[in-house]
Order: C-alpha cells, then sequence, then structure tokens
C-alpha cells in the first residue's frame, strides 16, 4: 500500500471484502441482487479512488432507506430511448447506480448518433458522487455532464437559511491514451459528507464552508452541521445551485432539493430525487482534431508548476489496488450488522482446489440445499455464519 496514512482509527480492508461487506449489507436490508452488486461496486470504487465520503460511509444511509421502505431494493430500471437524442429512465425509486449502469450505453450511442443526447432519471434516490456516469460517458467517446439535487443544506449567497441541495455537477471528457479528464464537484464550499467526515474526525473546515446556528462563519464541521453550509464562490456559485436545481428537477420531471425534503420520511438517507445527463459527441460537433487540440490545454495547464489536472488525484489512487484505511468504528459497525443478522442469512462460498470464491448469498435454508445441489466434483461448500463459521463436505 502506498500513500496512504494509517492511523489508529482506521483498519486495512481489501477492494474485494469492501465490495463483499458493502453488497451482504445491501443483501441483507432486502436490496435483490442486481440493486446491491450496483450499489456495492459504486461503493467500492469510491473507496478505491479516495471518494471515502461516497464509499462506505454511506453504507448505513443506503439501508437505513431499504429498511425503512423508502428505496426499493428489487427496482428493475428500464431506460427508455424517447427520441433519437432523448432518453428517459424511471428510477423505480430504487437506487441511482443500477439505473446509470442500464442507460450509460444507450446515452453515450445515442449522442454518437444524434451528435447531443440527454438522459434524464426519475424516481430515484442519489448518494453518491456523480464521476462514475460522466467518466462511463468519456470512457466510450463522449463527452459527458450531469447534476443531481439533494436536500436543503446550502443557503443561497445572502441568505442564512438552506434552500439548495450541495447540488454537485460533474463533467468528464476523453482524452487520447488516458483516462477521462473528469471533475465533480458539490456546489457548496464542501460536500456534507466530507463536513460529516471533517466533524467525525474532529477536523476543522476553512471558513466560508458554511454558518453555524447563529448565522456566523465559522471553521467547525460540527456548528455548521447545526447551521447551513454555502455555496462556493458567493453569488456564482450561487446561481450555479440554483441552475442544477432547475435542470435536476423541473427539467427532467422532478422536485426541487426542498420539496424532495418535504416529502422524504427522515430516515437518515437520500431522499427521491432526480439526475441530469447530458452526452456530446466531439467527433461530430468538433470534427477530427478535437482530441488532439484539446491536448494542447492540458499540457499547457501541465507545464505549470503546483497545477494539476482534476480526477488525477483519484486516477493515482486507482493504480493501487492494495488494502484501503477505513474509519474502524465505521467498519466494526457494518460488520457488527451483519453479525446480529447471524442466522437469517448465509453467505454460500465455494472453495475449489483452495481457491475461495464467492457464489451467491442466501436468505434461507431452502436456497443454500438448492446451492448445494448445484455442486459438483472435488469442490467444498463452505456455508459462512457470519459469527459461526461452518464447513458442510
Ligand atoms: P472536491 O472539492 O474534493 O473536488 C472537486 C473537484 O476538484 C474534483 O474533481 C477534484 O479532483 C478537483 N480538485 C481538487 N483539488 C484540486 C486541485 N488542487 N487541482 C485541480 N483539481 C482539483 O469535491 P467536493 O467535496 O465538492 O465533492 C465531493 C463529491 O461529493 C463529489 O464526487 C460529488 O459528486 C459528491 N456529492 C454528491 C452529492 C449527491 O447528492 N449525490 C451531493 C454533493 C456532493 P480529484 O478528485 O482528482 O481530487
Amino acid at each position: 500500500m502506498t500513500g496512504k496514512k494509517v492511523t489508529m482509527k482506521t483498519i486495512e480492508i481489501s477492494l474485494p471484502d469492501i465490495y463483499q461487506l458493502a453488497y451482504d449489507c445491501l443483501r441483507q436490508a432486502g436490496a435483490n441482487h442486481d440493486n446491491a452488486d450496483a450499489v456495492a461496486d459504486t461503493v467500492m470504487r469510491a473507496e478505491r479512488d479516495g471518494s471515502v465520503s461516497h464509499g462506505l460511509f454511506r453504507i448505513p444511509g443506503y439501508l437505513a432507506t431499504l429498511k425503512s421502505g423508502k428505496v426499493n431494493g428489487n427496482a428493475n430500471p428500464q431506460p427508455e430511448q424517447v427520441t433519437p437524442a432523448f432518453i428517459r429512465c424511471h428510477g423505480e425509486n430504487g437506487h441511482a447506480p443500477l439505473a446509470i449502469n442500464r442507460s450509460i450505453e444507450m446515452l453515450a450511442n445515442s449522442a454518437k448518433i444524434c451528435g447531443v443526447a440527454a438522459l434524464s432519471l426519475t424516481h430515484s434516490h442519489h448518494f453518491a458522487a456523480l464521476w462514475p456516469e460522466t467518466e462511463a460517458l468519456a470512457e466510450r467517446g463522449v463527452v459527458g455532464f450531469a447534476c443531481v439535487s439533494y436536500t436543503p443544506m446550502v443557503a443561497p449567497a445572502g441568505g442564512t437559511e438552506a434552500l439548495f441541495g450541495t447540488n454537485p455537477i460533474s463533467f468528464a471528457w476523453p482524452r487520447l491514451n488516458q483516462p477521462p479528464l473528469v471533475f465533480d464537484m458539490a456546489t457548496a464550499a464542501m460536500a456534507m459528507g466530507e463536513v460529516q467526515i471533517a466533524a467525525r474526525d474532529n477536523h476543522s473546515v476553512p471558513l466560508g464552508t458554511g454558518l453555524g446556528p447563529n448565522g456566523e462563519l465559522t471553521e467547525d464541521p460540527k456548528e455548521i452541521l447545526k447551521g447551513v453550509l454555502l455555496p462556493f464562490g458567493g453569488h456564482k456559485g450561487s446561481a450555479i445551485s440554483m441552475m442544477v436545481e432547475l435542470m435536476a428537477g423541473p427539467m427532467v420531471g422532478e422536485g426541487f432539493s426542498f420539496e424532495a425534503a418535504a416529502s422524504d420520511n427522515g430516515d437518515g438517507g437520500p431522499p427521491q430525487g432526480g439526475e441530469f445527463i447530458l452526452a456530446i459527441s466531439p467527433q461530430i460537433m468538433g470534427g477530427d482534431n478535437w482530441a488532439e487540440h484539446a491536448e494542447k490545454l492540458f499540457s499547457k495547464l501541465e507545464s505549470y508548476e503546483g497545477i494539476r489536472l482534476p480526477g488525477q488525484r483519484r486516477h493515482k489512487m486507482r493504480n493501487d489496488t492494495g488494502p484501503r484505511a477505513v474509519n474502524s468504528e465505521l467498519l466494526n459497525k457494518l460488520r457488527g450488522i451483519l453479525t446480529a443478522f447471524g442466522g437469517k442469512g448465509f453467505r454460500v462460498v465455494l472453495n475449489t482446489f483452495n481457491r475461495v470464491q464467492f457464489v451467491s448469498y442466501a436468505h434461507d435454508f431452502t436456497a443454500i440445499d438448492r446451492a448445494l445441489l448445484k455442486v459438483i466434483g472435488d469442490c467444498e461448500l463452505i456455508v459462512d455464519h457470519r459469527s459461526d463459521f461452518q464447513a458442510l463436505r
């Protein structure tokens, strides 16, 4: 492992185990395989890229929404090609990753045919970073833009009361023989997840991040959690946040942040909302030289001392396939959830020539019996009871 400081408060955990822990927690809370897999993969990739505020940190919120029944863990979103350049995906009140995964290819293909294509995702619950969707578009050769609103946490410039969500925007540009150029940022001075992590870890935040409950600027994240966040860049960020409210709200047929909050059940997870995603073909718009031409700007930027391109930190982290240091309290909490679940759910693992592979997840013995019947030859089936480990031969 390189470049990561492991403190007393963290435990190292491998990327496959991060995925598995997230997947098992989600399955235990009632999500089916497709939904749990899509969310767990998003969570694992966030931890992999150092986007820790969208990694395992989000799992308790995801679980709360499944347990309260607000989110449908069996959502089966099907993107619909409404016009050659417009795709609509009704999220069936599921978490957003499955709907996004199923829509991205269609969106990129539409942009490659029409030059520009848009996706409106509605009736979904977005609790993640936006770079997975914009980067996926740029990996398919088109420029991506995405925005999503949330629940009021940010005071418009000049105000002291929350009206806007932290309303992130992301942009991705395909590059020659390199990962896409991506930026992904809250339009709040700081994302709420980052403020929560700073509060948890007793770090101060820069002045201008938010106001305490008395409306005064403060560096104390715990005070900001009782007050409001501020938009980045004063009235300019405030205007962009307002744009996101409109684009991820009425423009796609969904509500504003304040409307989402009004209808939310307050379970601590993301409210229902919409996402707007745009894909543009630079090949159709700009002609053959677009990629080479863009590289000139990137080389120029990188020639200045002290400047790096957005997304580079994540891509550097991604090259490290070693374990990640995860907050120990969080990890113990998630493992505790699974242990408490005990006899009600089982991981069915196949041990083939000493190579243990995850096979399936079962909620009851009947499903395990069915899995047992599939075991052939020299394989050994192990049923992992969380706290009690039992081997069946
Ligand atoms: P940051 O301020 O950490 O980073 C914003 C962008 O700036 C990133 O693309 C980052 O690239 C880039 N960047 C950071 N430092 C530099 C630098 N010195 N030079 C050049 N580029 C730099 O992100 P935020 O805290 O604003 O947002 C964090 C995440 O929270 C985002 O992924 C966002 O989508 C998510 N979010 C999700 C919400 C939701 O409702 N789903 C709500 C709000 C936020 P790099 O990653 O390489 O550092």
